[in-house]
């Protein structure tokens, strides 16, 4: 048996043990290989890739136990549900969970041009059981993980909440988390991007010369500046004058033609599973959302992570006509708190893009089912759709993406259970959404900006397009 578990010793105090080189070699020593890689669907013709991970929250103390409080730190003392090889729905992910998703990754052979990582590396833990530098280490455990998979692959990264200790307090201002993941992504990125970084953790990047199409500029936003739950920044209009620099960097990018991804944590826009509740404070929303409308033309992509759930928005310009695609990736972590009915599967995520406009063509979502790989000791990462498959649409430009709300709204759409199933992972197949969790789902995928969901929300017309 392995020395992970042995390591660990009897109590519960495991945040040390984040020796990678040793975790590293034991986990993957044993790790049950899933068969090989079942038959991808096709590349669409000459398409660029990139992954896209988010929210790995790694319990390093995960490990199998006969008192089912003790499983995890991140269940908080309740009992795990049926904790497995691979991790357990009430505990955040085991590392070997982890190892299985990038191995599966790697293993699939497809050629990726990049990678990109929305943050939360830290498990969902009281704040006393963390520290400044456990939670360094874990987000340093992560750097090095990914980079033993991926050595040559370059990646963006973007802060989360659970990115700091104490969580969410991330500040507006020079810290030792921002300095330490500099550091440690310091591989990555260029010089200018790392001293942003140290600053107030954005950057922005140009990701690679493309031969005869326009430059694609990576921009990762820290929104966890504008979240809620962020004391530090309260009453600051413009923390880390991350605002004014972003709209800087994406004047300097329409003046050279470039193309732009923004990447972040916190994701702008409604929360899909609650009523008029943004993700970010209401006022950062609006400003973020009137500069992205600004500069929808050369923003061929937004990429998000945080809610754990799968979901897709459609940022509107003010005459209702589609300008920008964004996705929210599901997370790697299957965990759910107690007064949570449903979760996630694990998921991970492979984009193709159009070299020349960088436009977002198709999304593949690999998932695990977490039950049946516990059952049978091995880690079968599966394919859980093809977006413009499951959806029949062309492409996911803003256009084609428009055209598939006007089938998840018509009634009794045989898609919505679809987009529904996807948002969990399907995590439980036969999860219904009923009216008023529905129109929440609806008015969050189109309606981005305060007006507009509000008008969404009190009046359901707006949900019948013929
Ligand atoms: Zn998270
Ligand atoms: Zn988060």
């Amino acid at each position: 048996m392995g020395g992970v578990r042995g390591a660990r010793g009897a109590t519960l105090s495991p945040w040390g043990l984040l020796l990678l080189p040793l975790l590293l070699r034991n986990a993957m020593h044993g790790l049950v290989s899933s068969a090989p890689a079942p038959a991808s669907p096709e590349v669409p013709f000459g398409a660029g890739q990139f992954w896209h991970i988010t929210d790995l929250h790694l319990d390093p103390t995960y490990h199998i136990t006969i008192n089912r409080t003790q499983v995890c730190a991140s269940s908080k003392g309740v009992n795990a549900s049926s904790p497995g090889l691979f991790g357990d729905f009430m505990c955040d992910s085991p590392y070997k969970l982890i190892l299985s998703a990038l191995k599966f990754m790697k293993d699939s052979g497809q050629q990726a041009s990049f990678m990109i990582w929305t943050g939360d590396s830290p498990p969902h833990v009281p704040a006393k059981e963390l520290s400044t530098k456990v939670v360094i280490d874990i987000i340093g455990n992560m750097t090095s993980t990914i980079r033993s998979f991926f050595p040559e692959l370059q990646v963006f990264p973007a802060l989360g909440n659970h990115d700091y200790w104490p969580q969410d307090q991330l500040p507006a201002s020079v810290s030792e988390v921002y300095s330490a993941a500099a550091d440690f992504w310091k591989p990555w990125l260029t010089d200018e991007a790392v001293s942003t970084l140290r600053k107030g953790g954005f950057y922005t990047q140009i990701v690679q010369p493309s031969i005869s199409g326009p430059l694609l500029r990576i921009i990762s936003l820290n929104t966890v500046l504008y979240y809620g739950p962020n004391k530090v920044t309260l009453n600051m209009t413009d923390p880390a004058n991350q605002l004014e620099w972003l709209e800087e960097v994406l004047e300097m990018a329409l003046q050279n033609k470039e193309k732009v991804y923004v990447i972040a944590h916190v994701p702008v826009g409604y929360l899909p599973y609650a009523r008029n509740t943004t993700a970010i404070r209401e006022y950062y929303n609006e400003r973020l959302i009137e500069i992205f409308r600004r500069y929808s033309s050369i923003i061929a992509g937004q990429f998000f992570g945080h809610t754990h759930r799968d979901s897709i928005m459609i940022l509107l310009d003010k005459k209702g006509n589609p300008i920008n695609s964004l996705f929210v990736a599901p997370a790697v972590t299957p965990v759910k708190s107690l007064w949570e009915v449903d979760s996630n599967n694990p998921g991970v995520r492979l984009y193709q893009y159009d070299p020349l406009s960088y436009s977002v063509l198709d999304l593949w979502q690999f998932y695990l089912n977490l039950t049946e790989a516990n059952m049978k000791n091995a880690s079968d990462w599966k394919l859980e759709y093809v977006m413009t498959k499951a959806y029949g649409i062309e492409d996911l430009k803003p256009e084609s993406l428009h055209g598939m709300v006007k089938q998840l709204i018509a009634p009794h759409s045989k898609l919505f259970p679809k987009y529904y199933n996807n948002y969990f992972v399907s995590y439980d197949g036969n999860k219904f959404c009923e009216e008023h969790c529905r129109i929440s789902q609806l008015c969050a995928i189109q309606y981005l900006d305060l007006p507009s969901y509000t008008d969404c929300i009190g009046n359901e017309d707006t949900l019948h397009y013929e």
